[in-house]
């Protein structure tokens, strides 16, 4: 027999609650607040989330049932499978094992469908009619158009980042092929999005004013509500179904991660894995979990912990958050993912409590390591999983200096074959580095000047 390269569990494995974090944090979390600094009750959210989403925003119960249904929609791919990347460890030469939980098996390609089809089923459960939305890179536009498309009678509106509908065209086709409407964002259907044109035609849009129109539309209808692909706490709940899958399989496989790693754009691929094993850490393992961000987009490693608003025109509350200031657009580097300006509160608090560290990588570096991932493993990586697989290739070859053993998990979080423009770019040697000036990040983070503090 030749060795094994994954490990698979059965339906009846799949976890039947989602595990929050927020029951086991040392210290409260501070609570979402309005610019005078007074914390925000459920009501207030009540215009843009339907209630019962708003129960899980703010549980602090340690596990979550998950409805029988939802565990019948995550019979389609879950639960996902978990692989040794044992050919990739060879060309590494190195000692360390490297696992990775494979997400890119959805309908839609990546860990997103997690939480739409939950956000998708709650809302229905509610009775809503229409959910807005935006998207970066049109991974979470795909995810809660198939959501819609699955859980039926909701149609489903996306705005997505400018930057990548141009770059991305088949993405919208996608989300069109399950109903879903998709426009490039800024747009002229908003008050926001008009008036970002009118000063800047050629925009390349950011996560915050796609934010700012979703939730724009979305307040002025009765029965349509806004659904948010990341940051949220029950998103990072609904993903939490990553970490406890690969809890068992690594205990199937007889192994024990020593450093958990994924990528951060708002912190839920990354949360989904790592939360079930910072409570693992919280009764003594002794595991280091890595976030990897863009260099071109910093939030962990560079922003500071504040309240900021999720979106440029701060129609959402403020939340606590590492933030490099809502006014920041990102220059267009290809994970339109990980170009969002904060970080999941959850994701931060854990930062501050000192469970997570962060590493901050260049994209040339990712796509190299992206690269040799497809020439080992065969996948090929989404640009926002290529931060994951190039830090763990910074950790495996940290193992080779050190002549450790050691065992690393990855979240893959998806696949690359909508996004195979930013290969070409890297491949014909266009592909540009962003380290970004301080006055830059100055410059936005001034965006928070007279914001609360936590
Ligand atoms: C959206 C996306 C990300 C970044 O979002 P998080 O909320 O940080 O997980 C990462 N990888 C893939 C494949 C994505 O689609």
């Amino acid at each position: 027999m030749s060795e094994q390269i994954k490990v698979v569990l059965t339906e009846d494995d799949l976890p039947k609650q989602w595990y929050n974090l927020a029951a086991d944090f040392a210290t409260p979390m501070a609570p979402p607040v309005d610019p005078e600094g007074n914390p925000i009750g459920p009501e207030a959210l009540a215009p843009v989330f339907p209630m019962n989403l708003i129960e899980q925003e703010v549980c602090t119960d340690r596990w979550v049932d998950i409805p029988d249904e939802i565990l019948g929609y995550y019979k389609i791919w879950r639960p996902t499978p978990l692989y040794r990347a044992r050919r990739l460890e060879k060309a590494l030469g190195t000692p360390a094992k490297i696992y990775y939980k494979n997400e890119g098996v959805s309908p839609a390609g990546s860990h997103k469908p997690n939480t739409a089809i939950p956000q998708a089923w709650y809302n229905k459960q509610f009775g809503i009619k229409k959910l807005t939305t935006e998207t970066g890179a049109g991974q979470w536009g795909s995810a809660l158009s198939f959501a819609c498309a699955l859980v039926g009678g909701i149609e489903c509106k996306v705005f997505m980042v400018r930057i990548s509908f141009d770059q991305k065209p088949f993405r919208k086709i996608m989300m069109n092929t399950w109903g879903g409407i998709c426009v490039p964002s800024p747009s002229m259907e908003t008050e926001v999005g008009r008036k970002i044109l009118a000063e800047d035609p050629d925009t390349p849009g950011s996560l915050g004013i796609a934010i700012s129109e979703a939730i724009e539309q979305c307040v002025q209808a009765e029965d349509t509500r806004y659904s948010l692909g990341s940051v949220l706490n029950h998103v990072m709940l609904h993903q939490t179904i990553i970490g406890q899958e690969a809890q068992k399989q690594m205990q199937m496989i007889g192994d024990n991660p020593d450093v958990v790693i994924g990528c951060a754009g708002g912190g839920s691929n990354f949360a989904g894995l790592a939360f079930p094993y910072i409570n693992e850490r919280m009764h003594g393992k002794e595991i280091r979990i890595i976030a990897s961000e863009p260099e071109a987009c910093p939030t962990l490693t560079q922003a500071k912990f504040r309240y900021d608003s999720g979106d440029i025109a701060m129609m959402t509350p403020l939340l606590p958050m590492h933030s490099l200031g809502h006014t920041f657009v990102p220059p267009p580097l290809h994970a339109g993912g990980l170009r969002y300006h904060g970080m999941a509160p959850m994701v931060s608090h854990a930062m501050n409590e000192g469970h997570i560290e962060a590493t901050a990588i260049p994209q040339t570096e990712c796509y190299e390591a992206a690269v040799q991932f497809a020439r080992t493993e065969g996948f090929i990586s989404a640009p926002e999983t290529s931060h994951a697989i190039a830090a763990t290739i910074r950790e495996a070859k940290r193992a080779t200096e050190e002549g450790k053993e050691k065992t690393i998990l990855m979240n893959w979080s998806g696949h690359g074959l909508m996004d195979l423009k930013g290969y070409e770019s890297y491949f014909n040697g266009n592909m540009e580095d962003y380290p970004l000036p301080d006055e830059l990040l100055e410059k936005s983070a001034a965006s928070m000047d007279g914001l609360p503090m936590p």
